[in-house]
């Protein structure tokens, strides 16, 4: 029996199953996903640098995880849409607006990665100021009379010019080296009041850290903020270069050909029409030309329109023309642009010929000019 071409090639004509489908697209994240899970446990040893509140820990750690599953998943949703932007075309010439949009693509992962690295500052900068508060909040410390008392009650009982309290703190059952500190800069006027804590030792953070109760963390909403958009976009950044490489995998896109022929912009071709007149216009000066964009893909034996002839353009504002109306007899265009202050303004230019005719006539020149392009292309030797 002769083999029928469907078991030829499993692969292709296997039944498309959402699982199926799923697990061919992960092999093909693999890259991004390793990158994910290999990040994964060194941001988290980065964060037993500068431990989090242990009341903490674990909100923290689920909702940062939480959030940057949520934020890949969403990335995933929209792979087509990501792939369509970044390779709009396998030919790799695009029109000016692409260009535009895939450069703004190619550079959100850097931005990403740029945010998750400035969130980690900032959080690290929380975690310090939040540590010191914690501490002033929290520490207590033994008085000349042998009673506990809260530190800041004490400083605000020694309240000077500069007063130090180099006593020993307790916190919770430990005794704390830290050095407490409280300082009114007469001065200023409105008399201005600074405190601070200086640890004399990483116990004492290690304590601050483990006996502050979660809703007496200082600054805990910035904290969980800085923390959970360092994760989302992070994983983000991971993500969104996999997809890249996705979708130029399933494009069949080589390396070797993006680096010979790398993504370049549409040529353009300008024209005007002959016998056109214009007879009015609501600006100043009358004589308002119309023009007419054609983008071109050119290459040695191979000339194609890829955009055009279209509406036409207002000379003086490079903004697209919208016809008035497409009625015979119609020859008003209507002209929509900004003027220095930024305000939306109009213009309308009246021509001698019906608004139908000049577009007729505009695609019967772009077919001149695309005629005369290939005439003059077609023996062009191919590059060898
Ligand atoms: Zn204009």
């Amino acid at each position: 029996m002769p083999e029928s071409p469907k078991s030829k090639d499993p692969d292709r004509n296997a039944p498309r199953r959402p699982i199926r489908e799923f697990l061919r697209m992960f092999r093909s994240y693999g890259t991004a996903i390793g990158a994910i899970v290999a990040a994964t446990p060194v941001v988290t040893k980065i964060f037993d640098l500068v431990p989090y509140f242990e009341s903490h820990g674990k909100t923290l750690s689920f909702l940062g995880t939480f959030a940057a599953t949520l934020g890949a998943a969403i990335l995933f949703s929209l792979r087509h849409r990501i792939g369509a932007h970044l390779f709009p075309s396998t030919d790799r010439v695009l029109l000016p607006e692409q260009m535009r949009v895939r450069a703004r693509y190619t550079i959100v992962p850097f931005l990403l990665g740029i945010l998750a690295v400035g969130c980690f500052t900032a959080w690290q900068a929380l975690m310090e100021e939040s540590v010191e508060q914690a501490a002033l909040d929290f520490a207590t410390v033994s008085t000349d009379d042998g009673k506990e008392r809260r530190l800041r009650a004490h400083l605000d009982e020694l309240a000077g010019d500069v007063t130090d309290v180099p006593a020993k703190l307790r916190f919770g059952d430990q005794s704390l080296a830290i050095t407490g500190a409280i300082r009114t800069v007469v001065e200023a006027n409105p008399p201005m009041r600074i405190e601070s804590v200086r640890f004399l030792g990483q116990d004492a953070v290690r304590a601050v850290l483990a006996s502050t109760p979660a809703p007496e963390i200082p600054l805990r909403w910035w904290i969980v903020l800085s923390y959970v958009v360092m994760f989302v976009a992070a994983t983000m950044t991971f993500v969104w270069l996999g997809l890249m490489e996705f979708a130029q995998e399933r494009l069949g896109l080589a390396d070797k050909d993006l680096m010979a022929s790398p993504f370049r912009e549409a040529q353009c071709l300008e024209f005007t029409l002959d016998r056109v007149n214009v007879v009015g216009s609501s600006e100043s000066d009358a004589a308002r030309e119309l023009v007419f964009k054609l983008h071109l893909s050119v290459e040695p034996g191979r000339v194609r329109l890829l955009q055009g002839p279209g509406r036409p353009l207002c000379a003086a504002h490079d903004r697209r023309l919208e016809p008035v109306g497409l009625a015979p007899g119609e020859r008003r265009w209507l002209c929509r642009f900004s003027d220095e202050k930024g305000k939306t303004q109009d213009h309308v230019i009246q021509l001698d010929r019906d608004n139908r005719d000049i577009l007729r006539e505009a695609v019967q020149q772009a077919r001149i000019h695309l005629d005369e392009l290939r005439r003059l292309h077609a023996d062009q030797p191919e590059p060898g």
